[in-house]
């Protein structure tokens, strides 16, 4: 099979002009061609007066050698890449050893889990939240009736943080050895669109991830695998083997169960701040890391998709309008878009009580009324929050408590409409655009939430974003406060066999340990680390 890419149709071509322009591309007969698929599927709407599709394509072709040897020099005709996953490893039916632990059931603990089951390892996950549908009612307490649960919300739970997202599924990593395409491969299984293969920004939507997770945990059940809800790692315990090396040996539940064990894979998430805290009181090298802080801003969609597909606004094979921007301001702060959603909602995304942060999600149609996005401050621990590894964890938490706070203390979010913003005096009044924050706003004066820098930053970067989306500085944009959980404040630190620096058995994992940012990532680093762990049960099976 051969794939080319580059291989540009209008908008609204009819499906036979893929395969014309297949047959034109390679300069074949139609008999030639036996058959094709789409691998991949963009479009380019950077001039909106020429939006285009932009394909790769596989195709199987009669007499293929002589037609990759005419297009030898072409970089956009090539053989398929093999994007097939193999495993690295596999248990012995007589495997006795240990059962790997995973702690934490979200993107990344869940590929773990999957990985090492699939694998034939029957591991144990633990997280400390509750099964998805009993947290999407905890859930839907803070944001219908501001109820939070601090155990069983947006951030924790089975799932974890992407469950009630807009579920984007593509990310920048290098990835030679196309995992990303094993997790796409294991979500459309567990029930996503299959279009996720083929898109090139794909997303799925709240309502469905909750289900695919729940296929999911039946599909490791099904190996061997045991889910454990409600049980919140309290404590690690480490011996001192005879070479000083320190080593795992056990876990604390907060049911008080010491559990012995071999590896721990640990999948915590960005937000568990107080299980940072122990490791770091355990010794767990533990380090601080850049991350951002600033807002939620809300357009109504029209206005984005005007903005970017012009005429083509409303095309239904284009769908709702996305944007990335970013900016590098005078005062040496780089402002830029996080986790955009276009046709979604902003969301009360705190896990700790007494404190306010927002995050975005929508449903697959992304069809609600607003696009909203992330703008934030990209900050780091030499300049913002010198010391101590968890320094970082002690900002968030301070802006966050000063967002309650400004918020009236009932968990709704501090706004303010984009011009008072710019103009620096509090919002009395909404302007045209309704923001969807639930449990709802109180209208006032942002910069008594964020940093100074990060305030002057924001002002300057808005402006520069009104030049690139007509409409973006618009008075009436709404503002919701705060954003302060972009990625992980800390980095627990591992070495090149994924173990932590100086605790053995102990492998951090994903968003949480500082090794991925977004769902897909996460899960890509769940099955290098279910890898590592792999192997390591095996040497020490063979060593036995
Ligand atoms: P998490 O998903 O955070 O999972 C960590 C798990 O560990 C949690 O289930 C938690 O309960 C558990 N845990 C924590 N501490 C303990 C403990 N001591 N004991 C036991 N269990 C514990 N990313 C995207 O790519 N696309 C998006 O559209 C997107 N939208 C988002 C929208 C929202 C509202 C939020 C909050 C995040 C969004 N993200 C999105 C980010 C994405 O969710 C995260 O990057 C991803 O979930 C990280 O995966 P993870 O497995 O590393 O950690």
């Amino acid at each position: 099979m051969l794939r080319i890419t580059e291989l540009k149709l209008p908008l609204n071509h009819p499906e036979e002009a893929l395969a014309a322009a297949i047959r034109d591309r390679l300069r074949i007969t139609p008999r030639d061609l036996v058959r094709y698929t789409v691998a991949r599927r963009a479009h380019d709407a950077r001039d909106k007066m020429d939006i285009h599709f932009v394909y790769s394509v596989d195709v199987v072709v009669k007499n293929e050698a002589p037609v990759l040897a005419r297009f030898k020099r072409d970089r956009h005709v090539n053989p398929t890449p093999d994007t097939g996953y193999r495993f690295v490893a596999r248990a012995p039916a007589d495997y006795s050893g240990p059962r790997p632990i995973v702690v934490g059931a979200g993107p990344c603990g869940l590929f773990a889990g999957l990985i090492l089951a699939q694998m034939g390892f029957r591991p144990i996950i633990l997280d400390r939240g509750k099964l998805v549908r009993e947290r999407t009612k905890d859930t839907w307490g803070l944001w219908r009736r501001s109820e939070l649960n601090p155990e069983s919300n947006v951030q924790f739970g089975e799932g974890g943080a992407g469950t009630f997202s807009d579920g984007k599924l593509w990310s920048q990593i290098k990835d030679p050895r196309y995992l990303g395409r094993k997790v796409l491969t294991e979500f459309v299984k567990a029930g996503a669109p299959p279009e996720i293969l083929t898109e090139a920004h794909p997303h799925i939507g709240t309502f469905r991830l909750v289900t695919m997770v729940e296929a999911m945990r039946a599909t490791v059940e099904s190996l061997g695998g045991e889910y454990r809800f409600q049980q919140r790692v309290d404590d690690v315990h480490v011996d001192i083997a005879a070479d000083g090396r320190r080593r795992l040996t056990g876990l604390t539940l907060q049911t008080g169960e010491r559990i012995d064990t071999g590896p721990v894979v640990l999948a915590l998430g960005h937000s568990a701040r107080d299980t940072f805290h122990m490791l770091h009181e355990r010794g767990v090298h533990l380090e601080a890391k850049p991350f951002s802080i600033g807002v939620r801003i809300e357009h109504p969609q029209s206005w984005i998709d005007d903005a970017r597909f012009g005429p083509c606004a409303g095309h239904p094979d284009l769908g709702a309008a996305a944007y990335s921007l970013s900016h590098h301001c005078k005062n040496g702060r780089t402002v830029y878009s996080f986790c955009m959603c276009p046709g979604g909602t902003v969301v009360a995304a705190t896990s700790e009580p007494g404190r306010v942060a927002t995050n975005g999600m929508s449903q697959y149609s992304r069809n609600e009324r607003n696009a909203n996005s992330g703008i934030v401050v990209g900050i780091d621990p030499a300049r913002d929050y010198p010391g101590d590894p968890l320094a970082g964890i002690a900002l968030q938490r301070y802006w966050e408590t000063r967002a309650f706070e400004v918020g009236g203390g009932d968990y709704k979010a501090p706004a303010q409409r984009l011009g008072d913003f710019l103009a620096g005096r509090p919002s009395t009044r909404l302007g045209s655009v309704i923001p969807s924050y639930r449990p709802g706003v109180q209208l006032t004066d942002l910069a008594e939430c964020l940093p100074d820098f990060a305030v002057t930053a924001m002002r300057e970067a808005l402006v520069a974003f009104g030049r690139e989306i007509p409409g973006y500085d618009h008075p009436d944009a709404v503002m919701t406060g705060v954003e302060t959980r972009t990625s992980s404040p800390v980095r627990i630190t591992r070495g090149d066999d994924f173990q932590s620096v100086n605790t053995a058995g102990l492998y951090p994992a994903g968003e949480g340990a500082g090794y991925a940012g977004g769902i897909l990532s996460a899960a890509v680093d769940g099955i290098k680390i279910a890898e590592a762990v792999a192997r390591d049960l095996l040497a020490g099976a063979q060593g036995a």
